[in-house]
């Protein structure tokens, strides 16, 4: 096995958009192509080409450049079984319990449903690198466009076997607004406070907030704590049902102004 050089490039408003490189064979993919444009520009820049477009769920907004850099670098696409007729140029279908390799590099595959229904996850075990697309974000979670509170529960509880030093290389920029719905719920938790201010530091200096670690998540992101008793008392429910719990959280965050 070997591990990936991970390059970030931010695309419209908040997307994040992942190119990878297998260091041992060199092949190149690119994770959740918002727009080609972007895209293309980065690998010029680096000097890198494209042999893969990797893709976590159908939204536009992660598969909008997956035709076009297909067709301009014969690119093979691969992206979830579960919703093989909405990935655009799909050319390889992964799922639950998969390994699938970027040349040497191996990542395992979860269904993370819940935000769409044929949502995917790739763990990058060895380069310690979790691409969770639109399921997990630091300090929240993706919004239930086509799941429930259930299934996103059960795809977030998915991830407790990722170590605490992963990065979760998320594809949006939402911390600071998430950031805020974070400490209406642990009003208690001082490492939230701590990493809240280290956010607002790093947003008033202009800078990235993703990716995160896994282990900060953990201990401060409201979606995974839904098993905690600060979170349930927070919100009113039994610990003991920790789907009603995250119910609960992600109802309130949807109508957090
Ligand atoms: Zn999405
Ligand atoms: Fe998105």
């Amino acid at each position: 096995m070997s591990t990936l050089e991970i390059h970030q490039i931010p695309t419209r408003s908040d997307n994040y958009v992942y190119l990878v490189k297998d260091r041992g064979t060199k092949r190149t993919g690119v994770v959740d192509p918002s727009d080609a444009a972007p895209v293309i520009a980065a690998l010029d820049g680096l000097g890198w080409t494209l042999d893969t477009i990797i893709c976590t769920h159908h939204h536009n907004d992660h598969t909008g450049g997956n035709l076009e850099l297909k067709e301009r670098y014969r690119a093979h696409v691969v992206g979830p079984r579960a919703d093989r007729d909405r990935i655009p140029g799909i050319d390889e279908m992964v799922g639950d319990g998969d390994t699938w390799r970027l040349g040497g590099a191996e990542a395992r595959v979860f269904d993370t449903p819940g935000h769409t229904r044929g949502h995917i996850t790739y763990w990058f075990a060895e380069t310690k690198a979790l691409f969770c697309g639109d399921t997990l974000f630091a300090l929240g979670c993706g919004r239930l466009f086509e799941g429930t509170p259930a299934q996103m529960w059960t795809s977030l509880s998915k991830y407790r076997a990722v170590p605490d030093d992963t990065l979760v290389y998320c594809a949006h920029e939402y911390t600071q607004s998430n950031a805020r719905f974070a400490l209406t719920v642990e009003t208690t938790n001082a490492d939230l406070a701590d990493r809240v201010r280290r956010i607002d530091a790093l947003r008033a200096a202009g800078q990235r907030t993703v990716p995160s670690l896994m282990g900060e998540e953990r201990a401060t992101n409201p979606f995974l704590r839904a098993d905690q008793a600060t979170v349930a008392d927070a919100v009113g429910k039994p610990v003991a049902d920790p789907v009603a719990v995250f119910a609960e959280v992600r109802l309130r965050k949807d109508s957090f102004r």
